[in-house]
C-alpha cells in the first residue's frame, strides 16, 4: 500500500478495541505493516481479519504486555514476522475505578499503574534497540488528565503524567539515536469508558467531562488516529517531545465551554475506517492476564 506509513513496521498495543482499533486501521491504510497486541479476550483476530481484508497487512499478538517476558515476546513477533521495527505505539491502557482516593482499591491502583506505566516502560526497552537501528519512533498515549489530573480517578491521571515525562526524557536520550519520541494525549473519547453504559464514569462525570471540552463532544478514535499516523510518519521529522494534545480543548477550558455550542456544531466527523470495536473497551474481561500467542 502506498501512503505516509508506506514500508514501516509499527507495534500497536491495546489494538483490539477503542483508539488502538482505529490507528491499527489508519497506519494500515497508510501503508504500515502492523503486529496488533492486546490482552486475551481482546477481539484482536477481527481487527486483524478487517485489516488484512481491506488489503493491510497485519499479524495479532495475544499477551499482557505489562509482564516483561510478554512484551519481550512481543516486539519478537513483530520481528519475527516483518524483520524490522520503525514505530512503537504504545495505546494500551485502563480506567477502571471512579472513587474518591479515600476509597479508591488498591486492586484497581495497581492494575492501572502494570498498564498505564509499566507496560509502557518494558515496551519501549525492548523496542528500543530495534528502533535505535531504524531511527525510528517511540509514540505513546498520554492525556489531558495526565497534564491537569482526574478527579474521581486521580491515580489514572498520575499514570498519564508517568507517561508525559517519561516520554519526553526518552526524547532527550534517545535523539543521539535518530529516535524520535511523542506523546498523544486525547481528551474525551467516544470509546467504552466515556459511556456510562460501558465504562465506569457515572453520569454526572460523563456530562462534565464532555461539556468540559471546548468543542462540546468526544473525540472519534479516527480523530485520535489521524494524530498517531501523522506523528509516526516522516512529516513530523522535527517533532521530538511533543505532548500532542487532541483533546477538543479540554486543557485551555477555564469551565464547562462545552455546553455553549450549538447541537449542529457538536456532530462528530463520519468516521473513514471500518471499526467494529469502539465501544467494547475491557467488558468484562480481567485486566490482566498472561498467555503469549501470536
Ligand atoms: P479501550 O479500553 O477501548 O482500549 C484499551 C485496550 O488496551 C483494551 O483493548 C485493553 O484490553 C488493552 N490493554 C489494556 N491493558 C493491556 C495490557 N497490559 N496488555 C495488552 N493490552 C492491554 O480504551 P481506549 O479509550 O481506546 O483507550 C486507549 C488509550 O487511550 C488508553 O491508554 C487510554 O488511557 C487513552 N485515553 C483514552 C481516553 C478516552 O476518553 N477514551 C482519553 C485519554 C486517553
Amino acid at each position: 500500500m502506498n501512503g505516509r506509513l508506506a514500508g514501516k513496521v509499527s507495534i500497536v498495543t491495546g489494538a483490539g478495541t477503542g483508539i488502538g482499533e482505529a490507528i491499527t486501521h489508519k497506519f494500515a491504510r497508510e501503508g504500515a505493516k502492523v503486529l496488533a497486541v492486546g490482552l486475551n479476550g481482546d477481539p484482536i483476530d477481527d481487527v486483524v481479519n478487517a485489516v488484512n481484508a481491506a488489503g493491510g497487512d497485519c499479524q495479532g499478538f495475544i499477551g499482557d504486555v505489562s509482564e516483561p517476558e510478554l512484551a519481550q515476546a512481543a516486539v519478537k513477533a513483530g520481528l519475527q514476522q516483518y524483520g524490522r521495527l520503525d514505530v512503537l505505539v504504545n495505546n494500551a491502557g485502563v480506567f477502571l475505578e471512579v472513587a474518591e482516593c479515600q476509597d479508591y482499591s488498591l486492586e484497581a491502583f495497581d492494575t492501572t499503574l502494570l498498564s498505564n506505566t509499566r507496560a509502557v516502560f518494558l515496551m519501549t526497552k525492548y523496542a528500543l534497540p530495534h528502533l535505535q537501528q531504524s531511527h525510528g519512533v517511540v509514540l505513546a498515549t498520554g492525556s489531558e488528565a495526565g497534564a491537569i489530573g482526574e478527579p474521581n480517578n486521580a491515580p489514572y491521571g498520575g499514570t498519564k503524567g508517568f507517561v508525559h515525562a517519561f516520554i519526553r526524557g526518552l526524547a532527550v536520550e534517545q535523539g543521539k539515536y535518530g529516535v524520535r519520541a511523542n506523546c498523544v494525549c486525547p481528551g474525551p473519547v467516544d470509546t467504552a469508558w466515556t459511556h456510562t453504559d460501558t465504562g465506569p464514569m457515572d453520569e454526572q462525570m460523563e456530562k462534565m467531562t464532555v461539556e468540559a471540552t471546548v468543542l462540546g463532544r468526544r473525540g472519534t478514535p479516527e480523530e485520535i488516529a489521524n494524530v498517531y499516523a501523522f506523528l509516526a510518519s516522516d512529516e513530523a521529522s522535527n517533532v521530538t517531545g511533543a505532548l500532542w494534545f487532541a483533546d477538543g480543548g479540554t486543557l485551555v477550558a477555564k469551565g464547562p465551554m462545552g455546553a455553549m455550542v450549538p447541537d449542529e456544531l457538536r456532530r462528530q466527523p463520519e468516521p473513514s475506517l471500518p471499526l467494529q470495536h469502539s465501544h467494547d473497551g475491557l467488558g468484562n474481561k480481567p485486566t490482566t492476564n498472561r498467555l503469549g500467542t501470536h
